[in-house]
Parts: structure tokens; sequence; C-alpha cells
């Protein structure tokens, strides 16, 4: 018996991706991110349904996710969108033949140098800051790092990358593609080769038609959640996941009696109140406290009281029974909890909500 686990769709996740393929209408192919356990979704059922699709690319951040994919016989290419820092690391993007994130001659050399040993070719992405002001280096030096890594026969220079740190504004967005684009027409200027080109983050997707170059890199739109909600009615998502957890009591209090540590939350007449198997312990953020509702039986109830470690309090009616399921994200009958919605009342992203869900139990459905 379990006290809180998530429900993932694979389906909805299928739905999904032929949602952005249709979108694109074969102008670029496709990397799906699925760093960080695949969002807190599962590393290993996601990128299968993913693979079953026929995706072109797959982008991790560690290189634990890499071996587990090629553990599990997953040939598809990977590239891993995070730094590396030492020969260990390097010996592995060798061994699971992973394409790396290049950003310095440092990295360059410790690949190089790991292929050269197995006498092997490493496929790199050159990484170049438009703006993001994290991993990458600024167009002038990108033109002479490229040099330097096609001068490295151990090393294959596949593919130029930027990154978007707000895509929700076209304009800063718009000029770092300009910027981008320059840099790419003087590499080929130089009669350097590589095949990818890429940029688009879901947002950018969404928003930017004129970054999806040749290869795009989603990862929140594949989970079916949507960066900010006014982008819900320019394109038809579904969520993946859904969270539950149980009732395990019930109990009447009287008018005035309070609720839970701080006593912020005062009974103004006599109520019935669940408490529920869940808390900031399992990822249910303390600061939901009074704000988040959940659904139990197709209705929706509202959080009383602050979420304690291990147990969340909700005002409900007579029909509530100890042992009922309760929603915490998701659908029930006509009515539903978004990531988007818990985010938004907990001050985080929606990107934290379902991070945090990563260790608890998974329950998938075709
Ligand atoms: C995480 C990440 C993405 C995906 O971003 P979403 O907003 O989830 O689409 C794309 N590119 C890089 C480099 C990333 O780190």
């Amino acid at each position: 018996m379990k006290r809180t686990w998530v429900e993932i769709n694979l389906s909805a996740l299928r739905y999904n991706l032929r949602q952005i393929r249709k979108k694109l209408a074969n102008k670029a192919k496709i990397l799906a991110v699925i760093k960080d356990n695949a969002y807190g979704h599962g590393l290993l059922k996601v990128s299968q349904t993913l693979v079953k699709e026929r995706i072109d690319y797959l982008g991790i951040s560690n290189l634990r996710e890499a071996r587990e994919l090629r553990k599990a016989g997953i040939k598809t290419p990977i590239l891993n969108l995070g730094g590396i820092s030492c020969k260990e690391e390097a010996e592995e993007i060798v061994r699971y033949e992973v394409a790396q994130t290049v950003y310095s001659r440092r990295i360059a050399d410790l690949l190089s140098k790991q292929a050269a040993r197995r006498n092997k070719k490493v496929k790199v992405h050159l990484k170049i800051d438009t703006g993001m002001g994290r991993l990458g280096v600024f167009t002038e030096e990108g033109i002479r790092l490229a040099k330097y890594i096609s001068r490295r026969k151990n090393l294959q220079l596949e593919g130029i990358f930027t990154h978007f740190p707000d895509a929700e504004d076209r304009r800063f967005t718009l000029s770092q593609i300009r910027r981008f684009k320059a840099f790419l027409r003087g590499v080929i200027r130089e009669g350097i080769n590589f095949v990818y080109q890429h940029s688009a983050n879901s947002t950018a997707f969404l928003n930017s038609p004129e970054t999806w170059l040749n290869l795009i890199r989603p990862g929140l739109i594949l989970y079916g959640i949507y960066p900010n909600l006014y982008l819900s009615k320019k394109f038809k998502l579904k969520p993946v996941l859904s969270w539950r957890t149980k009732v395990v009591y019930i109990k009447d209090i009287p008018k005035g009696w309070s609720v839970s540590y701080g006593r912020t939350w005062i009974a103004p007449k006599r109520e019935r109140i669940a408490v529920l198997a869940i808390g900031y312990g399992e990822g249910y953020f303390h600061s939901l406290s009074n704000k988040a509702r959940v659904l139990i039986k197709g209705d929706s109830f509202p959080i009383v009281g602050n979420v304690c470690m291990d147990q969340t309090m909700v005002r409900v009616n007579g029909d509530v029974k100890i042992g009922d399921e309760v929603i915490l994200i998701g659908q029930q009958g006509d009515k539903q909890i978004k990531v988007e919605e818990l985010a938004k009342l907990g001050k985080t992203i929606p990107y934290e909500i379902v991070c945090r869900l990563s260790h608890l139990a998974h329950i998938y459905k075709r």
C-alpha cells in the first residue's frame, strides 16, 4: 500500500509528441529533453515510449542517465546538455557513445584524449552563449573553438547550439537568433561542417518558428505542461502526469478550533476535516498551505492550515470517506488540477513541481 504515487499516461506523451510533429511539419527534427528523470516522469518508460515513436535525439543532463538508457538497449543518439569536469566523465561519454556539449578547449581536450585512447570519435555540440549567461562561449571565441574542434581527429563537430533565457520575450529571442545565425554563417565561411543547428526550447518552439532551425529541443511540452498557461490557447497538449494520495482520517472540529502548525486556519464554524497521507517531505510544497485544493470523488476541496512534512488537511463534506483516493494533480470527472496552477499558488515554476516527484512510486498506463 502506497501513501502517494504518480500515474504516467504514456498515450498522452505520444499525443504531445504528435502534436509537436504536426506543428513542425517536417521542418526540423526533435531532440526530446528527458533530463532529471524525464522531468520526474520516469527516465526509462518515457524514453522507451519516445524511441518507439522514432524520436531523433534524446537530451540528458547527467551521465547516469546515459548509462541507464544504453543498458536498456536504447541506441538513439543522446546529447549531454550538461557540463563535465573530469576525465572519468569523459571516459563515460566515450563508453556510452554520448554526444557532449562543448564550451571550452579544456573539455575538447578531455574528450579528445579519452576518445583517442579507445580509438573512437566523440560527437560534440558547440554551445554558444547568445544571452543565457550559462554554459557556452561568446560568438567571437566560438569561431576559434569550432576550428580547434574540427582539427581534432577524435572529435566530430556534429552540432552548434544556443539557448534562450526568456523565450516569452520575442524581441530579445529574435535578437539572439540573429546573432546566432550570423555566427553560423561565419563558421560555414571557414569551411567547417556540422549537421545540426538548434536553439528552440518549448516556449521558443511555440512562440517563434524563427528559432526552429533544423532541430528543436522541447522538454516541458512533451509532458503536457505549458511554460505559461496563456500558451494553452495556441496549442493543445494532454498532461502526462497525475499525482494521488489517500484520505487516512476524518474528524469533525468545532467552530474556533485551529488546524496544523502555526494555527494559520481557524474553523469559522463546525467543520469536517480530512487528513491526507502527503506532505512537503513527499514534494507537496509548504507554500501551498491554505492555498491549493484537491479533488475527491469529483469534488474540489481546499487545503486548510499549514502543509506538514507527512500530512496535509483539507476541509471536506459528508461524502468523503477514509481510504478515498485524492487527486493532487490531474483530472477527476469534469474537474482538473493543473501543474501550472499549483506552481502559481506555490510561487514556483511547473518544472520544479514535477521534478520533486521523481522519487515517488510511478504507475505507467500504456
Ligand atoms: C532543459 C533544456 C531544454 C528544454 O527546456 P523546456 O523549457 O523544458 O522545453 C532545452 N535546452 C536546454 C539546453 C535545456 O537545458
